[in-house]
């Protein structure tokens, strides 16, 4: 039976989001707090990418807009590291052909955008900022670009409204609702490595670009216009943070020192530095996700985490995935459904989480270490000699649609299986052995 759903946020969940509701049939009013972003002003500005992955994929496919995507997306098949002595190292992301994809922010959003207002029983309203909502009525209330109170009644509200959820601020006060919220010492800024004068580009195009270098990094991801999005991740605090680089002196020899490959690639460093924003980065984690069978958080609204697996936006169209199945699955028992949404999703939305933390190690620390790219090498190899019994904890996340929760399961399991193997002597020389190979089997059954 069609419902009349309310969605607060025309992110890019929430703009997936009322595309799959439409398709079901349902009436989806969208009502976003910014001003449309088709104006030419709003689309204006620099470009700032993501990296999507095959759960992001899975759930544009299934609503038939991948192809869309596919046009403005740019494959990254490894990783490139940037030493401080200029030297580069790769390493592939998964096995031949596997890539995660560079995509526009803002050029994703607006595809899904004008999507979502293509269909018939979608409508979506600008300029309108959730204030509050009824929990138990599903009724919210939004004020206007006028300052005036709009009040929506609806037979269900999906909270799409990203990491300050005004929906989740709602549920916050009910008895025994969990929340925690936690930044880390870590900010991010990001800068521009411009094209060539022939718009080609400066560094290898089909890569994700790190700068590893201990307890921060810098990565860069390329955009369709040659030019690449770099993101410096950097403590607030200590001898090398935003705090302590203030003057232009300060900021060029930090740059000079730590990252020399960049003065050439970024030739307005100084500016971008000191004209874009800090911004700062944090895990937040609720409990329960829905209110009845009135009210359910999806995207960042549920499960806001640290960017450094690439996953957050993936996580949030998995989750439109999951809960369509679950419709199809429940029907007109919305109870089930919002039920079973939660139960399954919550815990993949925790090691989501862990998992991202996981990986800023990895890519700020250990890509620069020649043991952890060794390491990585042989599960490749091994992973492709017996792809059911190994998968690396990076397939898994971004090459798979295996649970995250499942995932960070196995990938500790693994890691402790691969501390014994790198323990082998002479492993650098006999990695691809049928002797380690043996080992891991054996350490495996
Ligand atoms: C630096 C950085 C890099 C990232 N890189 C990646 C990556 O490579 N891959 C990846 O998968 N993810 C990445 N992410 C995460 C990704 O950006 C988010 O997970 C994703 O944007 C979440 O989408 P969302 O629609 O849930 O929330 P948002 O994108 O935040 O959208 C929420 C929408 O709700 C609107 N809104 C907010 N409050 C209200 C209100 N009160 N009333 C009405 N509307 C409201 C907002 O204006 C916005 O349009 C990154 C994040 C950061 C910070």
């Amino acid at each position: 039976m069609s419902n009349k759903i309310t969605i607060a946020g025309a992110g890019l969940v929430g703009s997936l989001e009322a595309i799959y509701l439409a398709k079901r049939g349902h009436e989806v009013e969208v009502f976003e707090r910014r001003s449309d972003m088709r104006n030419a002003k709003m689309l204006a500005g620099r470009s700032i990418n993501l990296a999507l992955s095959v759960r992001g994929w899975t759930a544009l496919k299934a609503i038939g807009v991948d192809k869309e995507v596919e046009k403005m997306a740019i494959p990254m098949y490894k990783r490139v590291m940037h030493g401080v002595d200029g030297i580069l190292t790769d390493q592939q992301y998964g096995q031949d052909g596997e890539a995660i994809y560079s995509v526009s922010r803002g050029g994703l959003n607006l595809l899904l955008l004008n999507l979502a207002d293509q269909q018939e029983n979608v409508t979506i309203k600008f300029d309108h900022k959730c204030l509050d909502v009824d929990l138990q009525t599903a009724t919210a209330f939004f004020e206007n670009k006028d300052g005036e109170e709009v009040k929506v009644e609806s037979d269900r509200i999906i909270g799409a409204d990203g990491a300050y959820s005004a929906i989740r601020s709602k549920m916050m006060r009910q008895d025994r609702f969990q929340y925690s919220q936690n930044f880390i010492e870590h900010g991010y800024k990001e800068l521009t490595i411009p094209a060539n004068e022939d718009g080609s580009y400066k560094l290898e195009k089909n890569a994700l670009h790190i700068w590893p270098r201990g307890n921060f990094m810098l990565i860069a991801l390329p955009n369709l216009d040659g030019s690449f999005t770099c993101t410096l991740f950097f403590p607030y605090d200590g001898e090398y943070s935003f705090n302590n680089l203030k003057t232009d002196d300060q900021i060029l020899n930090f740059f000079k020192e730590v990252f020399p490959d960049t003065l050439d690639l970024i030739p307005d460093i100084l500016q971008d530095y000191k004209t874009n924003k800090t911004s700062s980065l944090s895990i937040m984690r609720c409990d329960p996700w829905t209110v009845s069978d009135k009210v359910l958080l999806i995207g960042d609204a549920a499960h806001a985490t640290v960017p450094f697996y690439g996953q957050g936006m993936n996580a949030g169209f998995e989750g439109c995935y999951v809960l369509d199945q679950l419709m199809a699955k429940h029907g007109d028992d919305w109870l089930s459904c919002f039920n079973e949404y939660s139960e399954i999703r919550k815990p993949d939305g925790d090691g989501l989480q862990d998992l991202s933390m996981h990986n800023f190690i990895v890519m700020r620390d250990k890509t620069a270490d020649s043991n952890f790219l060794l390491q990585k090498k042989i599960e490749l190899h091994f992973s492709k000699k017996h792809p059911k019994k190994w998968l690396p904890l990076y397939s898994m996340v971004s090459f798979s649609n295996i649970r995250y929760s499942q995932a960070w399961q196995i990938g500790l399991k693994q890691e402790k299986l691969m501390e014994k193997i790198m323990e082998v002597p002479d492993i650098d020389k006999k990695w691809d052995s049928s002797e380690v190979e043996n080992m891991m089997l054996d350490l495996i059954d």
